[in-house]
């Protein structure tokens, strides 16, 4: 097949090619090399993706609706607003891409490594992201240096033996990274967002939880086991983000300013709060109403507990609102905290204390200590 003065065919060098505004229709470029290619605003329609390399290509606006995309290699790709919907991304290495505006509605992304990656704006609702995949050793040594990368060899080491007043011993240094390194192997065939900047985007209806995977290893107390197939999401944070009726069942997630998590699954799942003090008049509240939060497990959240002149008691939490979750079994860690405020003197019912105003707080206790229906009751439900 010819298009724009290029043969496309199997295995095709078309690396740094213009195929910029085209129609690739029925094309094969199975096992090709399209490193560096330029397909911004193009269309593809029943294209032979195998072994296909398009790493660094220019795909602004590219059109893959619905197109086989199994284990194709993307890294370093900008893929800002190009459409994926209904595309089988399988085992897809999308690391370092730029995903700003992409759309991945009703994808198939099990086992996509997202690591570094930009998600602003990106659209992965109805997104399937659970379940494991098998890499051939090429790509597996592929994902190892990626995490190299996050990590920087031997960097960890260094500081570690340096805060030991000793000399550097390269053997040790050497021995402890290749351990460091084949742990993380393990990690490698589930979806991973490690180090991936996650800025307003959209994950609603997606699947992460929830196994009903063949060869499951039921979830047990070695976490290994039960993340052959649950994506790897605690390593970056989320904000702004909509998670409405997603199912994050059984995952662990670290969560920052304003998420959605509106009739959320979130059982038996571990919800990090990583922003302490959060102004009321400066970012809005991460929100979980109507959400599935029994026997979940929630972090560094903090409650407010205050009166007004006439005596009214009024509970707030700092971040979280849980207007109609159901939280039996839910747990709070050691570190969540319920500070109460009382006679405060800035106190205006129109707006929630500034963090000023916590000086005056007079009582911090564990919110753990507190009876449910307490419990319940500060968190509006
Ligand atoms: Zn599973």
């Amino acid at each position: 097949m010819e298009l724009n003065g290029y043969t496309i065919d199997h295995q095709s060098d078309l690396a740094g090619a213009n195929l910029s505004g085209l129609e690739i229709i029925d094309a094969d470029l199975s096992h090709s090399n399209l490193a560096g290619a330029n397909l911004a605003g193009s269309r593809a329609i029943n294209v032979n993706w195998e072994g296909t390399n398009l790493e660094r290509a220019n795909l602004v606006k590219t059109d893959f609706t619905g197109e086989d995309l199994e284990g194709v290699d993307f890294q370093n790709a900008d893929l800002s607003e190009a459409d994926f919907s209904e595309a089988n991304l399988k085992g897809a290495n999308l690391a370092f891409t730029n995903l700003t505006g992409t759309n991945f509605k009703r994808a198939l992304m099990s086992g996509v490594c997202l690591d570094h990656s930009n998600m602003s704006r990106t659209d992965f609702s109805g997104v399937d992201f659970h379940g494991h995949v098998e890499f051939s050793e090429d790509e597996i040594q592929k994902r190892l240096r990626i995490i190299e990368h996050l990590n920087g060899p031997g960097r960890q080491e260094k500081e570690a033996w340096r805060s030991c007043s000793r000399k550097v011993d390269w053997n040790w240094i050497q021995e402890s990274h290749s351990i460091r390194l084949n742990y993380a192997a393990k990690d490698i065939g589930r979806t991973t967002f490690a180090g991936a900047y996650v800025n307003a985007a959209i994950f609603d209806g997606a699947n992460f939880g929830s196994c009903k995977c063949e060869n499951y290893v039921h979830p047990s107390k070695d976490y290994l086991d039960k993340a052959k197939c649950y994506p790897l999401i605690k390593s970056c944070e989320f904000s702004h983000s909509s998670f409405r009726s997603t199912n994050l069942q059984g995952m662990d997630i670290n969560i920052r300013y304003s998420n959605d998590f509106t009739a959320a699954n979130l059982q038996n799942t571990k919800v990090l709060f990583k922003t302490i003090a959060l102004s009321s008049t400066g970012s809005r509240k991460n929100i979980f109403p109507r959400a599935d939060l029994r026997d979940a497990y929630v972090g560094a959240l903090l409650v407010q507990t205050w009166t007004d002149y006439d005596g009214n008691c009024f509970f707030s939490t700092d971040d979280g609102q849980f207007k109609g979750a159901k939280i039996n079994g839910l747990e709070f860690s050691n570190d969540s905290i319920l500070r109460s405020y009382s006679e405060n003197e800035w106190f205006d019912q129109s707006c929630h204390p500034t963090p000023q105003d916590k000086s005056s707080a007079h009582e911090n206790f564990k919110i753990k200590e507190l009876t449910l229906s307490k419990r319940k009751e500060l968190m509006n439900c």
